[in-house]
């Protein structure tokens, strides 16, 4: 197992910690998207979130969604979790190139700009739960805290972190969430923002050595924590021909016709891991015909 998840609460339940290692998912990501480093950054960072989310759902089926909708260059950003923690994600816009911030760290936020974030949880019931907010800092971390807060009602402290090398590779990439339970008492709270108050970022704890379950003994300072559970998470595409071809199905007949009309071969690629499909005239005349 190369990435993985680390749950951990204190001992009467009061704080539930999720702790992320996903550097290998987030190079996966870049690989399969060539993504600019703060393309890398802004997508890698939603995957963390995503894969940890995605863990909190309970259903086999359960299936998260994020998408972050801002007017800068970077475009859409989307990220799909199921409750194994198996990731998918793209981005609107992968070679977004823009100066860093100055105190040298990639700008996520200038790259997404003003929007919204929206969390959509299929959980197999009739309607998809949907929660939206607008974008507080396009940071990705603050605005999925203040999601959790207003539309979870769950307080909670998310931190996430990419760091990049200089040859564009991900050389640390983790996250964490962690959330208070509504009896939570006063004294557990005031002792988590102190230990808040003091925590490096995550990049810098990961690349002190610090892994996961050293980042829970430093958020947890104090609260006696333990590790419940350890899952692995990875970047997963379930994608097919018979998916892409119900992709090339919402077109519409008049497309379609128009398709076979000129001829030619039609090249559809996955949005998620860019696998090439290539449709046949024959192909795209049995698609018609089944309609
Ligand atoms: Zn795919």
């Amino acid at each position: 197992m190369s990435d993985f998840i680390l749950r951990a609460t204190d001992q009467d339940n009061h704080v539930r910690m999720f702790v992320a290692e996903t550097k290998e998912l987030v190079e996966q990501a870049r690989i399969y998207h060539t993504t600019s480093p703060v393309a890398t950054a802004a997508l890698g960072r939603l995957l963390t979130a995503g894969s940890m989310m995605g863990i909190m759902m309970k259903g086999d089926k359960d299936i998260l969604t994020l998408q972050m909708r801002g007017d800068g260059p970077i475009g859409n950003v989307l990220v799909t979790a199921d409750s194994k923690a198996n990731v998918k994600g793209y981005v609107g816009n992968n070679l977004v190139d823009i100066p860093l911030k100055d105190n040298g760290k990639l700008d996520v936020s200038g790259a997404v700009g003003k929007g919204t974030l929206m969390v959509i949880k299929d959980l197999g019931l009739k309607e998809p739960y949907n929660g939206t907010i607008e974008l507080v800092s396009g940071e990705v971390a603050d605005d999925l805290t203040y999601y959790f807060a207003s539309s979870e009602q769950t307080p909670s402290v998310v931190a996430l972190g990419v760091l990049v090398d200089k040859d564009y590779t991900v050389r640390q990439s983790g996250g964490f969430i962690l959330q208070l339970m509504p009896d939570c008492p006063e004294e557990k709270i005031k002792q988590i923002e102190k230990n808040l108050s003091v925590l490096p970022s995550v990049t810098s704890m990961l690349e002190n050595g610090q892994g996961a379950e050293g980042i829970i003994a430093m958020v947890m300072t104090g609260l006696n924590p333990v590790i419940r559970e350890k899952s692995s998470t990875e970047y997963q595409c379930d994608c097919s021909k018979d998916r892409v071809e119900k992709a090339l199905l919402t077109i519409g007949k008049t497309e379609l016709q128009q398709l076979i009309d000129d001829g030619e071969t039609v090249d559809m690629s996955c949005h998620f891991c860019n696998t090439h499909y290539e449709f046949s005239v024959e192909d795209v005349e049995n698609i018609l015909n089944n309609l």
